[in-house]
């Protein structure tokens, strides 16, 4: 194939001929999900195989991949329990002894020399003693190679480090030259960067240490670009065509009467978030903000005073929840309080069907609706607005920058707000929503009472604990049971939604008690929590369904099964669904777990109560993953960055980005780095 241009990296890797590549190695290929050339360049080693840096056994210090050079000492095969051939070998360096074991692989007893002296590559283990399991090998034969660092890839059993090494050197040979830098030169200059093709050659084989560690920092850098300059360029493109667009006549007449109608005044830290966005809308300018606050800091109150600030100024405003349960619960809450007011809110999810829908659908259109609430369909049916203004998700876990994004190519130029109540330290929280600017509500409400939250591991504390429930439900209070099992298949270690509520039934007999899982048809869910809610029922036992903005003042109890399962800002959120009333509340964590780091968790949970304390340490004991829900915010998907513990690095590129920004006006003047944004970011929005 004749190469032409950039973009033929993105194509299929069969059509480039890699000399030596056959049609079945494409296809083992697949498998490590290398379809394009680029999928192929970048594949990059997990490891080297540093001739020059033998690690010393002596020097281990558990989990970690490492090569080591050791003898022999002897050549076992011990039987196994499961009938696995096994064998293991002893390996000593000067400094240390070792246990290498090879499953299935009963030739190695005769081949491998007792005596001699092998290189093993893999990880290394700490139990007993160190262990290297399966592990690559090969006998030492002297000097050769020394000084050269080759590359380790993933392999698989299919495709060898050998083959993978023949193809990504010849691809590497011939078409290095169409990856052409995507970092524009200024930034280069400026942070002192390696480039591309030189960075694409010193992974693969670097010439010395220093240089594979400035790639490794150029590939970091990149790969961030990439993600941040494709979320803040559709920032700074609506904030360029809409500045001034806006306008607003700044009517609070509303908001007043709302003001007084609430048994209640704003804390500070409500109004001090309300101030800054209305100055943000004030100003005409497109907003798009996230609201973080704890659980329970009030935001439903925040965000319908914005609602009908746009209302009352002639706009239409939307509130979307992640579930038809918090949709309705929202809707019932403000619904009568804003009717009142003369403002008419409607409810609009799933479930609103056929008639009803079209003629729901006719009164927004027409604007005789002036707040639409309901789930995400909202935005996903295109539903037609006669002037929508504010649009405000709840639960931004959900909602991640992928759809923020979906929804602003749609062309809807409405304000945007996201709640979130799951907070994290504030510089990651910028970062991360790269497109989104932070406002927090850090102050809860007068006069709550903490919550006690006590990890029960003992059958005798658990049975304390029924006595205990059993004394509250009779003095009229309610209480959830929360059950971890999420799908059939890990039956095995955790409890389902049904035996816990046999459980409940035969430990506190004689009291209403109803059930909440997934696969209960909505209505049937809406019914339960209706039941619960207007105290027909004492105890609901449930699935993660109630995790976020269930309210039910009068539940006071909150008791979590295999809470080991969770993580700390699921618990969190959960423990947030008691405290919300005038009654002391209690969160019972069930839990017989050994795991230290589960341990940690539970007593974090024990300790405190702070959300963003909370936050803080579910950083320190997980390494990154669904905390913040950073699943869909793209960040999770980095190959070189850890957004744990790269904050700094994430910080420096959202400045790079934003500085580029501003001096090109938004426009990227490096066509290479637009495809690459085009093909790496905006398409992963229609996928
Ligand atoms: P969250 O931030 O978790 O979504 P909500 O908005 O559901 O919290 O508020 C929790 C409860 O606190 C609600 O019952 C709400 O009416 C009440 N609340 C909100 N703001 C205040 C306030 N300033 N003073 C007292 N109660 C408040
Ligand atoms: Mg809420």
């Amino acid at each position: 194939m004749v190469i032409k241009i950039y973009k033929d990296i993105y194509k299929e890797i069969e059509l480039f001929n890699i000399k030596g590549v056959s049609s079945a190695t494409y296809s083992k290929l697949k498998k490590l999900n290398i379809e394009t050339l680029y999928d192929l360049i970048y594949y990059f080693p997990r490891a080297y195989d540093d001739r020059t840096n033998i690690k010393k056994i002596g020097e281990l210090r558990g989990d970690e991949y490492v090569v080591l050079k050791g003898n022999i000492m002897n050549i076992s095969a011990p039987p196994t329990r499961t009938g696995m051939k096994m064998i293991k070998a002893t390996v000593n360096d000067g400094t240390g002894v070792l246990e290498v074991v090879w499953f299935q692989r009963p030739y190695l007893r005769n081949s491998l020399k007792i005596g001699e002296e092998y290189i093993f590559i893999g990880n290394v283990k700490r139990g007993y003693t160190f262990q290297m399991v399966n592990p690559e090998f090969k006998l030492y034969k002297g000097q050769e190679n020394t000084g050269e660092i080759l590359p380790i890839y993933s392999a698989i059993k299919d495709l060898n480090q050998n083959s993978l090494r023949r193809v990504l050197k010849e691809a590497l040979k011939n078409y290095l030259d169409i990856f052409q830098e995507n970092i524009p030169d200024e930034i280069i200059k400026k942070y002192k960067l390696m480039n591309r093709k030189n960075a694409l050659k010193e992974i693969h084989y670097p010439t010395n240490p220093r240089n594979l560690e400035e790639a490794k920092r150029r590939f970091a850098i990149e790969e961030l670009l990439i993600l941040e300059m494709g979320i803040l360029q559709k920032r700074f493109e609506i904030d360029l065509t809409n500045a001034g667009l806006y306008e607003i006549e700044g009517n609070k007449k509303l908001v007043s009467k709302f003001l007084e109608s609430l048994p209640f005044s704003l804390t500070t830290a409500q109004k001090k978030v309300i101030t800054e966005i209305y100055k943000g809308i004030n100003a005409g300018k497109i907003i798009n903000y996230l609201i973080q606050g704890d659980v329970g800091s009030g935001k439903t109150i925040v965000v319908v005073l914005l609602l009908l600030y746009m209302v009352e100024n002639g706009y239409q405003g939307v509130l979307m929840a992640p579930t038809e349960i918090l949709a309705t619960q929202h809707y019932l809450s403000i619904y009568e309080t804003l009717e009142l007011l003369g403002v008419k809110v409607e409810l609009l999810t799933g479930s609103v069907k056929g008639k009803k829908k079209i003629e729901l659908l006719g009164r927004i259109k027409t604007g005789e609706t002036n707040i639409v609430v309901g789930t995400h369909a909202i935005i996903e049916d295109s539903v037609e607005f006669q002037k929508l203004g504010l649009i405000v998700i709840d639960e931004q876990h959900r909602f991640g920058v992928l759809q923020r994004k979906r929804l602003r190519d749609k062309g809807v130029l409405a304000n945007l707000i996201v709640m979130s109540a799951t907070p994290i330290p504030r510089s990651l929280a910028l970062s991360i929503y790269g497109d989104l600017d932070v406002a927090v509500i850090d102050e809860l409400p007068p006069g709550r009472k903490p919550i006690k939250t006590k990890w029960i591991s003992e059958e005798e504390d658990e049975e304390k604990m029924y006595h205990f429930i059993d004394k509250k439900l009779k003095e009229g209070r309610q209480a959830y049971f929360v059950a971890s099992l999420i799908d059939e298949s890990e039956k095995l270690s955790a409890k389902s939604t049904e035996e816990l509520y046999n459980e409940v039934l035969k430990n506190l007999p004689g009291y209403r008690v109803g059930i909440l899982h997934g696969r209960m048809k909505n209505k049937e869910k809406d019914e339960v929590m209706h039941l619960f809610k207007n105290n027909k029922l004492d105890i609901l036992v449930s699935t993660l369904v109630i995790e976020v903005g269930v309210n039910v003042p009068n539940s006071s109890i909150m008791v979590i099964t295999n809470s080991e399962r969770f993580g700390l800002a699921t618990l969190h959120q959960l423990r947030g669904r008691v405290g919300r009333g005038e009654h002391q509340s209690y969160c019972f964590l069930l839990s017989n777990t050994e795991n230290d780091n589960s341990a940690a968790r539970l007593k974090v949970l024990e300790s405190t109560e702070d959300g963003f304390k909370i936050a803080e340490e579910d950083l320190r004991l997980r390494k990154a993953g669904e905390i913040f829900g950073v699943k869909q915010s793209g960040l999770s998907d980095l190959k070189f960055i850890d957004i744990v513990h790269d904050v700094k690095t994430i910080k420096l590129v959202k400045d790079i980005c934003m500085e580029y920004l501003k001096e090109n006006k938004g426009k990227i003047n490096n066509q290479v780095l637009q495809w690459d944004i085009d093909e790496k970011f905006n398409k992963s929005l229609t996928s």
